[in-house]
């Protein structure tokens, strides 16, 4: 007797840390798991596999395409070229004082993912030896939109009082309901998230995803009544990336009216948070310290895979430069873990805990590969060319050169005020190559035809006093 009450202790405590629906998604998409282990993570994959439930040849589709743009990608080792910055918008939707975080949280948050996209985070220095050959810097900038869509002077950051206290749900069913469970995560559990990116079904609704990176924050917790009230943290976050944009090869009628952008808990976004996690999600507030979840999900925004492929050893990320690992190394940190062979280099190299990509503890993450790097970099000029701006091109708009049509077919018009008279102009591919050398007349104008394939461009304007940049797309 003691012991079947024993038991039915230990098995009742079991679920009650789980919750009913974090095991269940580990049975049913990740074999490389057990629904044992299952705890909060990243739901981008997840979102993925969803995807292709709604609209089979989906993820075939999106492989395809990032296999596609990784073997494109420059094979130089050369810098990666002019800083890259992005205006934010932040939707912080709360239905209570403590998930409408301060600003001073939102100012921190993106401070710790400037640094990271910067390779200027302090613990950048800890990355192993074996890895110093291949860990890159994105250079991307992002800032906190200044102009909203219509114009008008913003913060940056949208605050909105929703009437949604749980993002994942109200799970109107109990544990021994599995079937029904199964139901509702397929039928449900995404479009609950959905919402907080449409603002007729208690959300905030995208800028303009060409324009700004969208970013929303709050209680991605699921409620289930039937199991004593349990609040489920079943992600951590979770991304859409560009897959399903229009301008993105693969397919977008998922009928999920989930936003562009990165979604984060709360809770997990900081440094500096002053919301803990509640038990039995305590061990969290040492894994999150550093808001380096914001950092992973902004990643897959930029079509990054999690370092592992979500499966085994066979499973790759599409990366050259990251090794193989046979699963996520599930917040452990283990510098001894090697999973899989490899050849990087020549080496079989260790798990790299290091990654962003990983699920590490945020005190042990602190790098992108080169190759990651230059993805990312690879899918804003793809997807996202009017989303960006390039080194001092802000300071140009207020100078007075223009370069004008954008996007154009090949001919263009370059026009300068007079302190440009004469000045170079130089035209360069994505991969830093020299396509065109070209002068600015005495009367600072220059009609052109640009020669090279269709992609973006990058061309310089070079006057005895200073340099600008602009970005051209060929179409
Ligand atoms: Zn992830």
């Amino acid at each position: 007797m003691k012991k079947t009450l024993l038991f039915l202790l230990v098995a009742s405590f079991g679920l009650q840390a789980q919750g009913l629906i974090n095991g269940l998604l580990h049975q049913n998409h990740d074999s490389s798991d057990s629904a044992a282990s299952a705890q909060p993570q990243c739901g981008s994959h997840f979102l993925m596999l969803e995807q292709d439930r709604r609209s089979p040849g989906y993820k075939a589709a999106a492989d395809k395409a990032l296999q596609e743009a990784v073997e494109k990608l420059p094979q130089s080792n050369k810098s990666l070229g002019a800083t890259l910055t992005i205006p934010v918008v932040f939707h912080i939707v709360y239905n209570d004082s403590t998930e409408n975080l301060p600003d001073s949280v939102i100012f921190n948050q993106l401070q710790s993912l400037n640094d990271n996209y910067a390779r200027r985070n302090a613990d950048s220095g800890n990355v192993r030896a074996p890895f110093r050959p291949y860990v890159g810097n994105p250079n991307i900038q992002f800032e906190l939109a200044t102009v909203d869509p219509d114009g008008n002077p913003t913060t940056g950051i949208v605050r909105k009082s929703t009437p949604i206290t749980h993002f994942g749900g109200i799970l109107p069913y109990a544990q021994n309901q599995t079937a029904q469970i199964q139901q509702w995560v397929e039928d449900s559990l995404f479009y609950n998230f959905s919402r907080i990116s449409v603002d007729s079904l208690g959300g905030s609704s995208p800028w303009d995803i060409d324009r700004y990176l969208n970013i929303w924050i709050g209680d991605l917790r699921i409620f289930e009544p039937q199991l004593n009230n349990f609040e489920e943290l079943v992600f951590l976050g979770l991304a859409r990336p560009p897959i399903g944009h229009p301008n993105f090869v693969g397919t977008g009628t998922d009928s999920l009216p989930l936003g562009i952008g990165a979604l984060v808990h709360y809770v997990a976004i900081g440094p500096n948070n002053p919301v803990s996690y509640p038990p039995p999600y305590g061990g969290f507030n040492n894994i999150t310290t550093e808001g380096d979840i914001l950092t992973h999900e902004v990643g897959h925004f930029l079509a990054l895979r999690h370092i592992w492929g979500d499966g085994g050893c066979t499973v790759d990320d599409y990366i050259s430069d990251t090794p193989l690992s046979n699963n996520s190394n599930q917040f452990t940190c283990n510098t001894n873990r090697n999973s899989c062979l490899d050849s990087i280099g020549g080496a079989n190299l260790p798990d790299m805990i290091e990654n962003f990509m990983d699920y590490s503890t945020d005190a042990c993450m602190n790098s992108f590969t080169r190759e990651q790097s230059q993805l990312m970099r690879s899918t804003l000029f793809t997807y996202f060319p009017n989303l960006f701006t390039i080194g001092e091109e802000e300071s140009q708009l207020a100078s007075s050169l223009s370069l004008y049509p954008n996007p154009s077919t090949g001919q263009l018009n370059l026009q300068a005020g007079p302190q440009f008279a004469g000045a170079q102009v130089q035209v360069y591919s994505i991969a830093g190559q020299l396509v065109q050398s070209l002068n600015l007349g005495a009367d600072a104008q220059l009609d052109f035809q640009l020669e090279g394939p269709q992609g973006l461009y990058i061309i310089t304007v070079q006057s005895a006093s200073e340099q600008q940049s602009f970005k051209v797309l060929k179409q």
